[in-house]
């Protein structure tokens, strides 16, 4: 873990927003219109160990126009904070390595339950899991410390994972998977996501863009970000999705 922010200390995030982030542009991607509305938002990339120097070059890298894992890596951090001072955002870290440099995300549940328990905030955002093993598996862990604190007053809020949204039938199979977990996803808010803000906290992953086949503000990332409200099926059911308080909050998004 690492304190990214701009004065280099740990935030007090206690009743605020917490983003979990796979990799370091996908919480951008996804919801870069919503922590846009939203300062101060904590947005925690797990998968923000940097390979030892030795490590070989992935294909991916390569085609990003590195030379290195490490040198990759470095790149991305450094976009991704720029991309987060666009939006507000505080940037926190997991050490955890990629999947690319043979990452698996041992013990992330027990990681993120010990962040909640720190950052006490009052909703946390994860990716709903639709594509990529790193996405997958963080989604999973949320879902399992989501379990680990259902004592806590936290709302949970899955995200559609950019990009991979709009693979045929993904969406679709990811809530049923989750329907079958006893999980109801139920949709809570949309938020328009052609701003200028998110446009250029998007341009913020420069290294990225070609490979991903994205020009900011032409593709997924200009349409609209849509959030589902996660609860337990026998607890939940009926239940109005009404915002409440906590989860309004900050203003609707502008463009500085
Ligand atoms: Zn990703």
């Amino acid at each position: 873990m690492r304190p990214e922010s701009s004065e280099g200390t740990v935030p007090a995030a206690s009743g605020g927003i917490l983003v979990l982030s796979p990799h370091f542009d996908d919480a951008v991607l996804g919801c870069g219109a919503f922590l846009a509305g939203r300062p101060g938002s904590i947005v925690l990339t797990v998968c923000a160990g940097v390979p030892p120097g030795d490590a070989p070059v992935t294909d991916w890298d390569r085609r990003c126009g590195f030379h290195g894992a490490r040198e990759a890596m470095l790149a991305r951090r450094e976009e991704n904070q720029y991309a987060l001072q666009k939006l507000r955002a505080i940037g926190l870290e997991f050490d955890m390595l990629d999947g690319q440099y043979g990452g698996q995300c041992t013990g992330l549940a027990a990681r993120i339950v010990q962040e909640l328990l720190r950052l006490r905030p009052c909703m946390v955002l994860l990716p709903i899991g639709l594509f990529h093993e790193d996405h997958i598996r963080v989604s999973n862990a949320a879902l399992r410390a989501r379990r680990w604190v259902t004592k806590s007053r936290i709302s949970w809020i899955a995200y559609e994972d950019a990009l991979y949204r709009r693979y045929a039938g993904l969406m679709q199979q990811r809530l049923a998977a989750l329907r079958a977990r006893g999980i109801q996803a139920t949709p809570w808010l949309t938020v328009p996501a052609d701003l200028p803000v998110k446009r250029r906290a998007v341009a913020a992953y420069a290294s990225q863009l070609e490979p991903l086949g994205l020009t900011p503000g032409r593709g997924d990332d200009a349409l609209p970000e849509h959030y589902w409200k996660l609860g337990d099926e026998q607890v939940d059911y009926g239940q109005s999705t009404a915002i409440p308080p906590c989860e309004r909050g900050g203003a609707d998004p502008q463009s500085p």
